[in-house]
């Protein structure tokens, strides 16, 4: 079965690793006996979103955050449209940022974003940088994700969006509430770079498995040998609880 992984804005959104996350998804979905296909779209270029099994974004700074809130004002009904066809989405930092409803700069310039995700943020000071372990509900099992995060910009929540998950070490979405990342519907948006899907396997598979249900198919995700992933992991929660 053919997977197509959509992958907006490589040229302009690509921090810390994220382009590990359209490599994982590749590499899970072909030992999963998937057909992985992916697709760069950048600024200008049309494309039919719905027709994606995952759209991926990664982080960008306040630069190419610009250029991606421009070109969001042409994709909004693609974008909004994908989304209410339940394409799952991933998006990094200043991806999960635009989103959002708007996100104000640290030169003080509101960046509007997509609104699809009921959230905010504003630059603050100081950075907040460092790694990060979250626990998640998100499969309906406790899981923990490990990742790194460097962003000024301070998320919050309106009630349509769930937190992604509860911070166990790190800063998650503005260094206060306890809260990292936003679900609400089939998008999933983190600070968390690293790259976040090479350490976390099972949010991978989560998304791969969302793809799935979303066309309906009888194919199921096997278990696959993740004790390098599983390490890899193990060694991030050690290093962020210092
Ligand atoms: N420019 C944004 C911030 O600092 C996003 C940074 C990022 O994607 N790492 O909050």
């Amino acid at each position: 079965m053919d997977i197509t992984i959509c992958h907006l804005y490589p040229d302009f959104m690509n921090l810390y690793g994220d382009r590990g996350n359209i490599i994982a998804l590749q590499r899970r979905a072909s030992w999963h006996g998937l057909h992985p296909r992916v697709v760069p779209i950048s600024v200008g270029e049309e494309y039919d979103l719905r027709s994606c099994d995952i759209i991926f974004m990664g982080g960008g700074q306040d630069r190419e955050q610009r250029a991606i809130a421009r070109d969001f004002d042409d994709r909004y009904r693609v974008m909004n449209e994908a989304v209410q066809d339940r394409v799952a989405v991933l998006a990094i930092c200043g991806a999960y940022q635009l989103l959002g409803r708007y996100y104000r700069t640290a030169a003080g310039e509101k960046l509007n974003g997509l609104g699809l995700l009921d959230s905010w943020t504003d630059a603050g000071a100081p950075r907040l940088v460092g790694n990060v372990v979250v626990e998640s509900r998100l499969d309906g099992t406790r899981r923990t994700l490990v990742g790194f995060e460097n962003h000024g910009g301070r998320t919050y929540l309106g009630p349509a969006a769930a937190p992604l998950g509860r911070v166990l070490a790190g800063h998650g979405n503005n260094g206060v509430d306890g809260q990292e990342g936003a679900v609400q519907g089939t998008i999933i948006g983190t600070y968390l770079h690293g790259a976040l899907l090479p350490k976390n396997p099972w949010l991978a598979d989560y998304l791969l498995g969302q793809a799935l249900i979303r066309r309906g198919a009888r194919h199921q995700l096997g278990a696959l040998d993740d004790t390098l992933e599983v390490s890899a992991h193990q060694a991030a929660i050690r290093r962020a609880r210092g």
